[in-house]
């Protein structure tokens, strides 16, 4: 009874455990540093964590309910000790007197001691045996796990909808069936070959156990027969005892399988450990500022891994309400530059300022707010427009439509079904709308204005659009940017004239800055990359 009526308290508390489980490392995901986060050898450990959850022997989900069994079984043992406690009042002289030998040995308190000794044996090759056969199972479910991560990627492209095109052309399906068909093969047969090794322990555990068991049963039928104890004892004590037997063991292995610690849980807390951006939060300022000045000084920086200098000696001054263009071939460092600018990285050495401090002694969360970053590869969700601008489940109509004004999107705007409440994409809502790129692209432009951000960086923009809407957004930048620093990435140079300040990159390093006036006259980098491009122009 009591077992039962905790049961439905205990059920919710594993739901609401189980669900964090499963939510708090992807939580941690989002704080972790961008650094790691972006290895695909942490991506791969919270895949293994979903799938330890979902499937794993000695998961940590599989622990909760291990957890949850404990006080049951606990209440179980505690009945069976009550229960059992008639047999000790037997008199067992009664059995001397009918064999007319001194049967000491069969006294309940020794029977009862041997039975529980016997208990523990059985108990102990039980679980080492269960434990080999986890150990087992972990291996295969290492053996498993680049299958599984290949079979979990090829499952979530089959279900993309944006990989539809490609599968139907190039026939992928067929390949990755033909895979996923691999992968049931090979888990059936390891699964089949732990199962005949482990079958022989079983076998013998379990006929240990019985054998136990009987004789039990046949000692209380000794004592009814000499008549030590009422027949109908011997109903109260079978059951206490056949209840001993199969609960104990349950017990006691529920218990070490807890405290066993499985590889699993180190994968889980190896996860959790991993540094987060703000990890030392308290030593940061709150940076609110109506002008920045921004200064790299000698900043160079190669990422993780790697030893080679991406950036190499970088000083470069940004004053605010100034326009500034980096210029460079593919592979020059400049989309590199903006990730350090973000945060996203540290300089291996030197320095970058804002307002003459290290960006570094700044809460990331204020210093980021004067940032308004867009990508080169940005992605608006699938929320509704006006969301997608604020970032939030709310938006203030005013401010979005004055911006999408600024990013001459308004008129668009307004053919859509419903305004600034249209979802974007038709992921989950069939009245979505598909946007060509350079609608997507003034969406990204304008959802980095929303959060009045004083420095505002265009990543490689043209990318996505065509001649038309490039020139149209180099025209209004000055509008767009009103009177923010801006911050213009381009391959492109026709797209740098209107800038205050060239930053010409080369190899990591900045080999030219001026005007477009003073760079176009010298021989360089610059001019080189304007000719280069103009005949393709002319
Ligand atoms: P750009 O934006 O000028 O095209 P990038 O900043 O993207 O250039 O790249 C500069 C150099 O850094 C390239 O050699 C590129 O291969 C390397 N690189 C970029 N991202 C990474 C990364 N995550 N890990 C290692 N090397 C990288």
């Amino acid at each position: 009874m009591i077992s039962k009526s905790i049961e439905p308290l205990l059920e919710n508390e594993e739901t609401l455990l189980i669900r964090d489980l499963f939510a708090i490392p992807h939580r941690k995901m989002l704080t972790t540093r961008y650094d790691i986060a972006e290895k695909s050898t942490t991506r791969e450990k919270l895949s293994l964590i979903d799938r330890n959850n979902s499937s794993s022997p000695s998961s940590l989900v599989l622990i909760s309910i291990k957890l949850k069994k404990i006080i049951p079984l606990t209440i179980s043992v505690l009945w069976v000790m009550i229960l059992i406690r008639p047999l000790f009042a037997v008199d067992t002289t009664l059995i001397a007197n009918s064999y007319s030998y001194s049967y000491s040995w069969l006294e309940p308190h020794k029977v009862i001691a041997g039975f529980i000794i016997s208990l523990l044996v059985i108990i102990l090759l039980t679980n080492s045996t269960s434990r080999k056969t986890n150990e087992r199972l972990e291996d295969i479910y290492k053996k498993f796990e680049v299958m599984s991560a290949l079979f979990s990627y090829e499952d979530d492209v089959l279900h993309d909808i944006q990989s539809g095109k490609e599968i139907r052309m190039y026939k992928q399906n067929e390949k990755m069936l033909k895979n996923i068909d691999k992968d049931n093969e090979f888990s059936k047969k390891i699964i089949s070959e732990n199962y005949k090794k482990m079958r022989l322990v079983s076998i013998a555990s379990s006929g240990f156990f019985q054998t136990i068991n009987y004789l039990i049963f046949a000692y209380l039928g000794v004592l009814v027969v000499v008549g030590a104890m009422p027949v109908a004892m011997i109903i109260q004590l079978s059951s206490a005892i056949s209840q001993l037997i199969t609960v104990f063991p349950q017990l006691f292995q529920n218990v070490m399988s807890v405290f066993s610690s499985p590889s699993t849980l180190n994968t889980y807390y190896d996860f959790m450990d991993m540094p987060d951006q703000e990890d030392n939060e308290r030593l940061r300022k709150v940076l609110i500022s109506e002008s920045n000045q921004v200064e790299f000084k000698q900043v160079s920086f190669s990422y993780p891994d790697t030893e080679k200098l991406v950036l190499k000696n970088i000083d470069a001054t940004f004053n605010f309400g100034k326009r500034y263009a980096i210029v460079g071939e593919n592979g020059s460092g400049k989309s590199t530059f903006i990730k350090l600018l973000t945060r996203l990285y540290e300089p291996t050495s030197g320095v970058i300022e804002i307002n003459k401090e290290d960006i570094n002694k700044f809460e990331v969360g204020t210093y980021l707010d004067q940032l308004g970053v867009v990508f080169q590869d940005f992605q608006l969700p699938n929320f509704p427009l006006g969301q997608n601008l604020s970032t939030d489940i709310t938006y203030d109509r005013n401010k979005a439509n004055s911006l999408l004004e600024r990013v001459n999107s308004k008129t668009f705007v307004e053919t859509l079904p419903h305004s600034t409440d249209t979802v974007l994409g038709k992921e989950y809502d069939a009245s979505g709308i598909n946007m060509s790129g350079g609608q997507e692209q003034r969406l990204a432009i304008a959802r980095s204005l929303y959060k009045g951000a004083k420095l505002l960086i265009l990543d490689e923009p043209t990318a996505a659009l065509d001649p038309l809407t490039e020139i149209e957004i180099f025209e209004n930048f000055d509008s767009i940017a009103a009177g923010n620093t801006a911050v213009y990435i381009s391959h492109r140079l026709s797209s740098t004239k209107f800038s205050d300040e060239i930053l010409v990159f080369d190899k990591g390093e900045i080999v030219q800055r001026g005007s477009h006036e003073e760079l176009s006259k010298i021989d360089g980098k610059y001019k080189e990359l304007w000719n280069a491009q103009a005949q393709h122009y002319i």
